[in-house]
């Protein structure tokens, strides 16, 4: 499903990591996700495989899913649904963007074939309210024909499963591991501390503002859904979301920019800076052991210029 695809993605090791985390004694490897698939990167490619081969499975012609107007995962589904030979409908937050010109993300999933369908706020919120009740589902088939729905962000319980792969590829993790994710919906994260071994923890990075308490019980779900527990090995950070979705304040920005230089490795600022920079924080407070191993999840690869 959805070749080529590299796999395991590379782990790289900062010989290097910085003064604070150096001043922490603890060290940061990064798990490049971000180089895994061209078009469908990082945790979407992780997300979206496990998914694909079930709508396939189940003999469905189209995917549907929903997102904001500047969804990474709306721009991954319309990608992998092309190469894969699927039709795809987006559902996309604000009817006021059907007759605004499109941004690249939407310009690209239309190139891409994805049929764009605009809702306005209170409609969307209400559809994915209530995205797994029938009526729900019946309303969906009855406008888009049979369709494999994807939620918001795409976290299901497969795309859990799918994240949890990551964990796997990283041997001898143990207690001196933290695995680091920044979050959005919480799938990625609910695979990976699933995923880990006894003794290692993973650290969720909220991007999102005032998702306290939320987040936490998506993950719960998602895990539950997934694996048919909960695991206790993780937690939200929710200090570094910058003041909100797509928010970059000059401190953040001015962080990401020394880590380009420092490794010489643009990063996405949306999600995977927004992890960085707590691992950072956090380990200038104090918050790791001395001896910590922090790996960073590189999520996805940073937005065309
Ligand atoms: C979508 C996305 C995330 C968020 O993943 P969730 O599973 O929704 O928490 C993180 N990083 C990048 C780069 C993304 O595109």
């Amino acid at each position: 499903m959805l070749s080529p695809a590299v796999l395991p993605s590379p782990v790289a090791e900062l010989p290097d990591p910085g003064p604070e985390l150096a001043a922490a004694g603890v060290t940061l490897r990064l798990k490049r996700d971000d180089l895994i698939h061209p078009t469908v990167p990082g945790n979407k490619w992780r997300k979206l495989t496990p998914n694909l081969r079930a709508a396939a499975d189940l003999g469905h012609a189209r995917l549907l899913t929903f997102g904001g107007a500047w969804s990474h995962h709306i721009a991954a589904v319309a990608a992998a649904a092309a190469a894969q030979g699927f039709a795809s409908t987006g559902v996309i937050r604000g009817d006021e963007l059907a007759r605004a010109p499109r941004n690249p993300v939407l310009a690209a999933a239309e190139a891409a074939g994805m049929e764009l369908v605009f809702a306005d706020r209170t409609t969307y919120r209400a559809t994915l309210r209530a995205l797994d009740e029938p009526a729900t589902r019946a309303r969906l088939e009855e406008r888009f024909g049979r369709c494999y729905v994807l939620p918001e962000g795409g976290s299901n319980a497969l795309a859990a499963r799918g994240a949890a792969e990551i964990p796997r590829e990283l041997p001898d993790l143990g207690p001196q591991d933290v695995v680091c994710v920044p979050v959005g919906t919480g799938g990625t994260l609910a695979g990976i501390a699933a995923g880990l071994p006894p003794g290692a923890t993973a650290l969720g990075v909220a991007v999102l503002r005032g998702g306290e308490g939320y987040l936490e019980g998506e993950v719960t779900r998602l895990q539950r859904a997934a694996f048919g527990r909960d695991f206790a090995n993780w937690r939200v950070a929710h200090t570094h979301h910058g003041g909100g979705y797509g928010r970059i304040p000059p401190e953040l920005a001015a962080f990401a920019e020394e880590f380009e230089r420092r490794h010489a490795l643009p990063i996405e600022r949306r999600y995977v800076a927004k992890a960085l920079h707590c691992l950072n924080d956090l380990a200038t407070a104090g918050t790791f052991p001395r001896g910590t191993r922090l790996t960073a999840v590189i999520t996805g690869p940073p937005d065309a210029p």
